[in-house]
């Protein structure tokens, strides 16, 4: 049921801005969630008049995410995750996905923005071994030093760092790769990388960018080989950074693919 601001009932309202759309909410509206408002739907149906299939875009990203978090947790024995731009939750959480496989990994959930801790602490603290930390993922130093990071993940041990349907958020000149670098400089060998973004795959792309740059604020498309950069120094797993359903897909994925299917790219990374 929608309370006086168009938006869902419960949670606390006090600390979060209804003037403007966030990122979080608009990308729940995208989702089908229910932890958006008015200002957030603008935004997602903007979104969706530029690219009508922009919500499967986001269910290739979480299903992405769950592959590769899979993986991690089955295959690379990772038991400790920093989940950075979690988002509200959804369905396949990463600590769900993860604790499936391995009952003992911890997660922390990093988020800026508050909605995600009134809302998301319920569902994403579900044990002992997952917590939400309300940061700015831009400033690692803090991050990486916040207790609610540090009673959870020890840095003696190897790390799968996400940074899932994030990075594009990020312009420029906030020094995206700076900031990848200081994360993966805190990890030791052995710890991985998963990366998601949208990816400038031609002139539909630049559409959707327009129009994400317009309504939202944020949404730079970068190509796959400035995606791959962001990967350096790491060891970059098969088959390397690819449009999203092609990365390690459970069934045969039918070629060519559409616009929709390749407007994200990702990929998973091993520091050595
Ligand atoms: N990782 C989830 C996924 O891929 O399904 C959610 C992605 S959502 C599109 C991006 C998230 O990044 C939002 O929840 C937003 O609040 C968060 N975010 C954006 N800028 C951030 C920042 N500077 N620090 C921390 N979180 C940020």
């Amino acid at each position: 049921m929608a309370n006086e601001n168009g938006g869902p009932e419960g949670g606390q309202t006090s600390d979060i801005d209804l003037s403007r759309p966030s990122i979080a909410r608009v990308y729940d509206a995208v989702l089908g969630g229910k932890d958006n408002y008015e200002v957030d739907r603008v935004v997602a149906d903007q979104v969706r008049r530029t690219m009508p299939h922009i919500s499967d875009v986001g269910w290739f990203n979480r299903a992405v995410l769950g592959r590769a978090v899979r993986y991690l947790a089955q295959e690379a024995g990772i038991r400790q995750f920093i989940d950075l731009g979690a988002g509200l939750p959804t369905l396949e959480n990463t600590h769900q996905v993860a604790q499936r496989y391995a009952p003992d990994a911890r997660v922390v959930y990093v988020d800026n923005d508050p909605i995600v801790l009134a809302h998301g602490r319920a569902l994403l603290e579900e044990n002992e071994r997952t917590s939400v930390v309300t940061a700015d993922l831009r400033e690692p130093a803090a991050v990486l030093a916040h207790q609610g990071v540090r009673r959870l993940i020890d840095f003696s041990e190897p790390v799968g760092v996400l940074l899932i349907g994030m990075l594009h958020h990020l312009h420029d000149d906030e020094n995206p790769q700076g900031i990848v670098d200081a994360y993966l400089d805190a990890v030791p060998s052995g710890s991985h990388l998963v990366i998601t973004a949208f990816c400038d795959t031609g002139p539909e792309a630049r559409g959707v960018e327009e129009t994400m740059l317009e309504f939202l604020g944020t949404g730079r498309f970068r190509t796959t080989e400035e995606i791959t950069a962001y990967f350096k120094g790491l060891d970059l797993l098969e088959p390397g950074v690819v449009s999203l359903p092609l990365w390690r897909p459970d069934a045969p994925v039918a070629l060519p693919l559409t616009v929709a299917q390749r407007l994200m790219a990702g990929g998973v990374a091993r520091k050595p």
